[in-house]
């Protein structure tokens, strides 16, 4: 049994009391435990000290947005698994595909963070998708392929146990407001987990948590939600207002 997860990437957006004001507003929507689902938040960096304080005593999870590849050294502006542990992030996420376009996050380097993570006992959320040519192109199978075949190569199955989770997130949905069918995502979740099990096997692939992501909103949410091998939801533009963020958890 996987319980869904409903995470929130707030990416570079919100002043330091508006991100205060909607983690609390995420703490009271976790504690009424709507059929167990987990709730997670990555904000901006500046910002998870302050929501970590918010969330003290909660059972809402703490992410990174992004986690560097090294571990420590000159590397202005990046920031390492030790640190995001050391601040309270039980997750990071990996490969997000803003990472992997703006900031030259090639498969390669997403494997060197997903490794640091692990390594730091963080928990991660790899993002994988394709973007709008590629599925028109019918490729859409084959890069998310490459993608998990990369970032999992380091990792064992004991690793992958427990501790690491799935986002597909097609790039033509992520802040578009298109969003894939229930069925198209269905689809390539079930192609998801078939991938995990070729890697790990059928048993640990069963248990990884795999979620979808790509404007998701009140209004699509509990048809996403209702397939059998979504587990979740990766939430960005939706989880920055608490009411509609409320309504996914709740639908
Ligand atoms: C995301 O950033 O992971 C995302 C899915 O964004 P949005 O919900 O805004 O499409």
């Amino acid at each position: 049994m996987r319980n869904e997860l409903i995470a929130a990437n707030w990416k570079m957006n919100l002043h330091r009391s508006e991100a205060v004001g909607l983690a609390r507003a995420c703490r009271t929507m976790a504690a009424t435990g709507r059929n167990g689902r987990e709730v997670l938040i990555a904000p901006p960096y500046p910002y998870l000290a302050a929501v970590r304080e918010a969330l003290e005593g909660s059972p809402v999870l703490l992410a990174g947005q992004d986690v560097s590849q090294y571990a420590e050294g000159a590397y202005t502006s990046q920031v390492s698994a030790e640190m995001l542990v050391d601040v309270g992030c039980r997750y990071t996420l990996a490969g997000h595909s803003e990472r992997r376009e703006h900031s030259g996050d090639s498969d390669d380097v997403v494997a060197a963070k997903m490794r640091r993570a692990f390594d730091c006992g963080l928990n991660v959320i790899l993002c994988v998708g394709e973007k709008e040519a590629e599925r028109d192109r019918g490729e859409e199978r084959s890069v998310v392929r490459r993608q998990i075949d990369a970032a999992l190569g380091a990792v064992s199955r004991e690793e992958a146990a427990g501790r690491l989770v799935v986002a597909y997130e097609p790039v033509w949905a992520i802040g578009t407001g298109r969003t894939a069918t229930s069925a198209d995502a269905q689809e390539m979740h079930a192609f998801l987990r078939g991938v995990l099990a070729g890697r790990y096997d059928t048993g640990l692939a069963e248990e990884i948590r795999i979620l979808y992501g790509g404007s998701v909103k009140p209004a699509n949410a509990a048809e996403l939600l209702g397939a059998n091998d979504i587990d979740g939801v990766l939430v960005g533009g939706a989880s920055l207002d608490a009411e509609s963020f409320n309504a996914i958890f709740a639908a």
